[in-house]
């Protein structure tokens, strides 16, 4: 095989995102990963703004469009107490792309977007990293034969997901379970009263992670739920009987009465961006999941994964010109990273902490409910393509709304003397 300058370890949104990059700034670039394409990634696979914008700048957003999705108009919000929000702060339609496509589709496009741009080379299982004087110089391991092979290139790229290889072998895989997610999903044919919306409800069972309702297209629904992982062991949770009692108690059975379960319910790990993680060094960058960028809050990675591919091939790039692979030349991706998402991560970090209190969260989702600049703003990581109207702090004015609300039904629910 032909010399590379880089080597990108797994074909997923990130990966393919960078592979795409690099290709088109002339930077041969070889992409590989265990799986043969098209495949499956557990997922909820909702695909929002940020995405969009990325999908709109490869060319290839219509491709999406052609085959099954979901063309969506909105989000649907439930807080522990009940109370629902549907929301769209832009009103309809909304002006950018928002959408749910299965993974096995959405990925695919994305995959054979980037055998325009690199070569690939599929059911490669990377096993380990070819070190030299300290440096990350190749990958090392096995095709579909078994046999092992080692690749050599400038840089290594991993995009191997949420259980990273690249990340693990590098001891750069920490997975702190008080801020990371854990999440399972299932697809189900026929629920009812489904609408052109995302549904998130916020039941007190898991707080702050949620179940989810996302319409597929052709009747069909992604239904799952995530929780904080630290949770898992602390609350006793097992997530599949999770799954299995919110679908068939006295609030959701009605709408699952027709509906058939279609596919197993599987599980994944999602790493956040909530927890710091180092995502470049000599001759190596981290993207997507094994960067550890999902959103804190909402569990929504692919967007991310998409950006971070894109930063990561600008550094590359540039470092490429200069033919220096140190990380002092490919540190400025860690800090376009922080740029780009560093505040949103922060917010939703914070969000989520509303969240671990169910009377503040029910505060939090009414003070939204009756104030749209707040909405726009807690839900502009779902709508927003320019990936700079998603990276705010929250300001303090909706703390301390939040509060008061909070200390009011405290007083009503908590202090109310007995009769
Ligand atoms: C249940 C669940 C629901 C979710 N719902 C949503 C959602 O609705 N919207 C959203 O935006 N995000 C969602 N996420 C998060 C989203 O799935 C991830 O953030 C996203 O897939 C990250 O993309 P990635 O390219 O970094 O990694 P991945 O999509 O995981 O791709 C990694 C690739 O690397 C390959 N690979 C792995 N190991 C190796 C190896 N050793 N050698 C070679 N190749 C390898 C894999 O085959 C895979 O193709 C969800 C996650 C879970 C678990």
């Amino acid at each position: 095989m032909e010399e590379h300058q880089v080597i990108v370890v797994g074909g997923g949104p990130a990966g393919s995102s960078c592979a795409i990059f690099l290709g088109k700034n002339g930077i041969k670039t070889l992409l590989v990963d265990k799986a043969a394409f098209p495949r499956d990634k557990t997922c909820g696979d909702g695909i929002t703004g940020k995405s969009a914008g990325i999908l709109e700048e490869l060319g290839i957003e219509k491709e999406i469009t052609k085959g099954q999705h979901m063309k969506l108009n909105g989000l649907i919000t439930s807080s522990p107490s009940g109370a629902v929000i549907d929301s769209n702060p832009f009103g309809e339609p909304l002006p950018e792309p928002f959408y749910v496509c299965k993974r096995q589709i959405f990925d695919n496009i994305l995959f054979e977007e980037a055998k325009k741009n690199a070569d690939v080379m599929e059911n490669f299982t990377v096993t380990g990293l070819v070190m030299e004087n300290g440096k990350v110089a190749g990958v090392k391991g096995l095709d579909k034969s078994g046999a092992e092979k080692e690749f050599r290139a400038d840089v290594v790229v991993g995009a191997d997901g949420a259980n990273s290889v690249v990340a693990r072998k590098l001891g750069l895989n920490n997975f702190e379970t008080d801020r990371s997610l854990v999440s399972v999903r299932a697809y189900y044919e026929n629920v009812s009263d489904t609408a052109d919306h995302l549904e998130f409800h916020f039941l007190e069972e898991l707080l702050p992670g949620y179940f989810w309702i996302f319409p597929a297209g052709n009747n069909v629904s992604n239904v799952g739920l995530a929780v904080i992982a630290g949770d898992v062991p602390k609350r006793k949770l097992n997530l599949k009987t999770s799954l299995e009692d919110i679908v068939n108690n006295s609030r959701f059975a009605p709408r699952f009465k027709n509906a058939t379960q279609v596919s197993e319910i599987r599980g994944w790990n999602l790493p956040t961006g909530a927890q710091k993680r180092r995502r470049a060094g000599d001759g190596f960058v981290l993207v997507g999941d094994a960067a550890s960028l999902i959103d804190p809050f909402t569990g929504e990675g692919i967007g991310n994964a998409l950006l971070s591919g894109k930063l990561a091939a600008e550094t590359i790039s540039n470092a490429a010109g200069k033919k220096d692979f140190s990380y002092a030349a490919l540190k400025g991706y860690e800090a376009k990273i922080q740029e780009c998402m560093g505040k949103e991560f922060e917010a939703n970090y914070n969000f989520q902490k509303f969240g671990r209190n169910p009377l503040m969260f029910n505060a939090l989702v009414e003070e939204l409910s009756v104030d749209a600049r707040y909405m726009k703003m807690a839900t502009s990581a779902f709508y927003d393509t320019t990936h700079k109207a998603a990276n705010f702090r929250i300001p303090l004015s909706l703390y301390i709304k939040v509060f008061v609300r909070y200390l009011k039904s405290y007083v009503r629910t908590k202090l109310r003397p007995k009769r």
